[in-house]
């Protein structure tokens, strides 16, 4: 997709609606949408259920929060200003400092006049006589626009598995995914912890150090790759921006949507000590690095991917001095990208201190929680506070969560309970003028970048639909059916296909009930982009049937 300045001439079709377009969410796709219509010149809102901007940043407040993409591809590069005028101070920057940039992206493109904060959306619902959404707010609302738009995350609706007991704890229970804006005191508390997926490794170092004693409740074990962070110095700061524009063309060009070197070989192509000598270099690179630029082939090949597990579960007792913790803590039962690999910042590392307990939870989960504590078999933990890092509902959470209701009253859920049919992740057969930015179905990567490249495109489908008169853009059946083929097919030749047993995400195997399919595409952010901008040149075919009436 380019970022090609678009020129503003809508004609507008606006009359007897509330606006030209509504935006539910105001994280990076909200704003990032916001802006792109505001420059098309047409009347837009954003409800955003938070009391200020920032999405996901907005609501995970958990201690250790941070990126787990380096600063300089987890940003937008459409605004020079904003570009020109940011400086980040961390490589790997913390929750505090990505929810003043998206303030600071708010005030910069004067985006908080349109934004309605407090305000969460149950139900919206396509009128086919007028050719227009109703939008409903939990106060009982109800505002119209031509078009409708999501923005409401990808990772933004928790999931707090139901644990027998659980409502007669005395203590304190928190989400990491709602953790409170006046923080948590928990020093000198004995904490349990449950979960130990990207929020859980992110919390467990940072708050080790200053309660009591930290139980982790853990299921299953991540491979956790190591992230060194550090500060982000003003010549490097001053080398980022004069290249931002090449940075993101990288981006776009990287399966993973980040602006990395493409490695050339396999890992089963190179020597015992080479491969050593790639993945130790990888390791100290850290994060993404790792996964993504030491060989090309650890999410596709069993025995490439075997060297990396082997890898890490090595660094992983060399790490933890207890054997039997070191143990427990090595995932042995499905391979590296199986899950989504955390980056950790000192994980492996907190489980050398005294205080920090590591509880196997493996066999029978967690039996109950008592008044006083948690129950594993016949062992009874006495805690303080608990914490869940237990994860979203992926994807569709924050779609099937609330009404979204199309043609002949098809709700958008009901649309989706056998399996996903979206076009491109961008919109749905059966509900006209309603896009998705990172709908599901979308690609597996970095997501600023991919967010940049959705509103971009979705900016375009718009201004295209105007322009030439269609009313109604709506995806084809033949598209979606052939969308989701394509996912399967592309996520089915991954390793990625294995992460079933280890409850990932990406195939909805954490949420009891949920299809097990792919939920992202995992065929590579740039085959995608590439795919959506040759669409977007051939008049967004398969999104619309041609020029039904004119505006
Ligand atoms: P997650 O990766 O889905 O991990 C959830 C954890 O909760 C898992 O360890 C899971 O165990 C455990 N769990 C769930 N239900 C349980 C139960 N009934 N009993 C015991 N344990 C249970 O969730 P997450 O850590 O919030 O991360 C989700 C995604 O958000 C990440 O993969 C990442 O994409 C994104 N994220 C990113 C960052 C970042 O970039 N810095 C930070 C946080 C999150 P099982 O594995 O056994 O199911």
């Amino acid at each position: 997709m380019s970022n090609e300045a678009i020129t503003a001439s809508p004609k507008h079709s606006g009359t007897g609606v509330d606006y030209d377009a509504i935006i539910v969410g105001a994280g990076f796709s909200g704003l990032g949408m916001l802006h792109h219509l505001n420059e098309l010149g047409l009347r837009s809102r954003v409800f955003e259920a938070g009391t200020g901007v920032g999405g996901t940043w907005y609501w995970n407040r958990y201690p250790g929060a941070r990126t787990d993409s380096e600063f300089y591809y987890y940003s937008f590069s459409f605004s020079r200003e904003i570009r020109d005028s940011w400086k980040w101070s961390e490589r790997y920057p913390a929750q505090p400092e990505v929810l003043q940039y998206l303030e600071f992206v708010a005030e910069k493109l004067d985006l908080k006049k349109d934004i309605s904060f407090n305000t969460k959306i149950t139900r919206a619902e396509y009128d086919e006589t007028r050719n227009i959404w109703h939008v409903t707010t939990a106060q009982g609302e109800v505002f119209t626009a031509r078009w409708f738009v999501s923005g409401m995350g990808v990772l933004s609706a928790p999931s707090t598995p139901k644990i027998k007991g659980i409502e007669s704890f005395k203590g304190q229970v928190f989400q990491t995914a709602t953790w409170p804006k006046e923080g948590v005191d928990l020093s000198g508390k004995r904490v349990g912890l449950i979960g130990v997926g990207a929020s859980g490794v992110q919390i467990v170092p940072v708050i080790a150090p200053v309660v009591k004693d930290l139980f982790v409740f853990q299921r299953t074990p991540n491979y956790v790759v190591a992230s060194s962070n550090y500060k982000v110095e003003d010549d490097w700061m001053a080398k980022i921006r004069t290249n931002y524009d090449e940075i993101h063309k990288q981006a776009v060009a990287h399966g993973f949507a980040v602006p990395f070197r493409k490695p050339a070989v396999g890992a089963r192509d190179v020597s015992a000590i080479e491969r050593e000598r790639v993945f130790e270099e990888g390791w100290k690179e850290g994060g993404f690095h790792f996964m993504l630029e030491t060989f090309n082939d650890l999410a596709t090949n069993e025995e490439s991917n075997g060297y990396a597990s082997d890898f890490i579960r090595r660094k992983i007792r060399e790490t933890v001095k207890d054997p039997v913790k070191a143990e427990l803590l090595c995932p042995k039962d499905y391979p590296f990208n199986g899950k989504r690999p955390p980056g950790g910042h000192g994980y492996y590392e907190a489980f050398n201190r005294e205080n920090v307990h590591l509880v196997d939870i493996r066999a029978n989960g967690i039996d109950e929680v008592t008044e006083t504590g948690v129950r594993v078999g016949e062992r009874h933990v006495e805690i303080d506070v608990l914490i869940f890092a237990t994860g979203f509902d992926a994807m569709t959470g924050t779609l099937t969560r609330i009404d979204i209701v199309g043609r002949d009253g098809l709700v958008l859920r009901d649309k989706w309970k056998d399996g996903l049919k979206t076009n491109m992740g961008l919109a749905v057969n059966g509900f006209p003028n309603f896009f998705m930015i990172l709908g599901p179905q979308t690609p597996y990567a970095n997501l600023p970048v991919a967010i940049q490249e959705a509103v971009g495109w979705v900016s375009r489908a718009i201004h295209y639909a105007e322009k030439n008169g269609i009313v109604c853009m709506e995806s084809s059946v033949e598209a979606e059916d052939a969308w989701a083929l394509e996912v399967h097919r592309a996520g089915s030749a991954t390793i990625m296909a294995q992460g079933g047993s280890a409850h990932a995400w990406f195939l909805g195997a954490n949420i009891p009930g949920k299809p097990r399919e792919f939920n992202v595409y995992m065929g590579g952010a740039d085959i995608y982009f590439r795919r959506c901008e040759e669409i977007a040149s051939n008049g967004f075919r398969g999104f619309h049937e041609g020029v039904l009436a004119t505006a």
